[in-house]
């Protein structure tokens, strides 16, 4: 007995792969290998992608290796990317001035001409189907979501109109209100949630398939956009409020219930300061320390002293990443609140600057966080799931409970 008790404690103490031979970092090796395979092996879907943005206006190839930016052909094969939406990103300024329309119109024509310039590297899809039918050939799909309902301007059959185009969602509003609904950005709440014609727009989304992106809105149009909508809803790039509290554009606990509750998924953002509280506090910190500097010597934004102060700030307290752990923490939350179905992928690659987490800088390093679901316990079906398989099959379903009669 005596000896014994100190036997059961070295035993205790050790990690588990020690006590049957492997070293721990024997075992990451395994994860990466695994997630590597996995990565080729399973559908991966990204619900949230701003390189029309990034593009706009300033075309790159994006078929070869791109110096800047988050997205292009080569990194998303080699990360085992199959399909992107497209963020159809539209500027809150340009609401209610008669020209968001335009600009979707520009955005969506932009990526057909992805599509079209390099026909060997990238196909335009429409449906689930075409996801499954075409992930075999190997090039990267474009589906398009439009980030931003000012491009609706008012008139409902646009709705028809931009999925006639390929739109299949539309995010309600951006950084600001609009004429749809109000912005969890905007500390205004015109609406207290849906405007009227936000309430007729959600019958006429669901009527014509068109999915709705609950991102950036406030957290009453949230709600009522699930009790009006008879179709499931996805968050194409937010994270969980848990991590991050009073963080509005984030999703609290009770927003992802409710969420789940009518068979919706929410994508997770992989902005640091989405993901992690010290993140997001520490730009907040330094903005309001530029500005008290500003203030005391009466200088003005663009002052060359401004940009001194800045970059000795940096030194002083440097900018806080998130880490791509901290994405897999943030599934793993969906996951134990609302099971694994509800959960999925909206990295915000292209939209987010630099601000991405380590190791999970562009779209090269989907297996990082394969591999940190692996190291969580995740079974290969679960990671096919949270991959793609969850986005596919909301999207489905909102065909699904659309009652307007497809082309084919
Ligand atoms: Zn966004």
């Amino acid at each position: 007995m005596h000896l014994l008790y100190p036997m059961i404690f070295v035993l205790m103490m050790m990690p588990a792969g020690l006590s049957s031979g492997r070293s721990a970092a024997g075992r990451d090796d395994e994860f990466r290998e695994r997630a590597h395979r996995l990565s080729r092996e399973v559908l991966i879907v990204d619900t949230h992608i701003d390189v029309p943005e990034r593009l706009h206006g300033k075309i790159v190839d994006i078929s070869v290796r791109t110096p800047d930016g988050d997205f292009d052909y080569v990194r998303a094969k080699s990360g085992g990317l199959d399909a992107i939406f497209a963020a159809v990103f539209v500027p809150s300024i340009l609401e209610g001035r008669g020209k968001a329309k335009a600009y979707a119109d520009s955005m969506v024509d932009l990526v057909h001409s992805c599509a079209a310039r390099w026909p060997d590297h990238f196909a335009l899809v429409n449906s689930p189907a075409d996801v499954v039918r075409l992930a075999p050939t190997g090039k990267v799909l474009l589906a398009m979501g439009m980030e931003n309902g000012a491009a609706i301007e008012g008139t409902l059959a646009n709705v028809r109109y931009f999925y006639d185009r390929g739109i299949r969602y539309i995010t309600l509003a951006h950084s600001r209100n609009n004429h749809i609904c109000d912005s969890s950005y905007d500390p205004d709440r015109k609406w207290n949630g849906l405007s009227p014609f936000g309430v007729q727009l959600i019958a006429e989304m669901n009527r014509c398939g068109m999915m709705i992106d609950v991102s950036h809105v406030s957290d009453s149009t949230f709600y009522q956009v699930i009790r009006l909508s008879s179709a499931p809803v996805v968050a194409t790039h937010s994270s969980c409020r848990a991590f991050t509290p009073g963080f509005e554009r984030n999703m609290s606990d009770e927003m992802i219930k409710a969420l789940a509750a009518g068979g919706g998924v929410i994508h997770v953002n992989f902005g640091s300061a989405f993901l992690n509280d010290e993140a997001r506090r520490q730009p907040e910190r330094m903005r309001r320390d530029i500005d008290r500097f500003l203030k005391q010597r009466g200088l003005k934004k663009d002052d060359p002293a401004v940009k001194k102060y800045k970059e000795e700030y940096l030194k002083e307290h440097p900018q806080v990443y998130a880490d791509v752990a901290d994405v897999a923490k943030h599934i793993d939350h969906v996951a134990k609140l609302v099971g694994v179905a509800h959960v999925g992928i909206g990295s915000d690659f292209d939209g987010l600057g630099d601000s991405l987490p380590t190791g999970l800088k562009d779209v090269s390093q989907y297996p990082n966080l394969i591999a940190e679901l692996l190291k969580l316990g995740y079974s290969e079906e679960d990671i096919r799931k949270v991959c793609g398989e969850n986005t596919l099959r909301v999207w489905e379903e909102v065909d699904r409970c659309s009652s307007v009669a497809k082309e084919p």
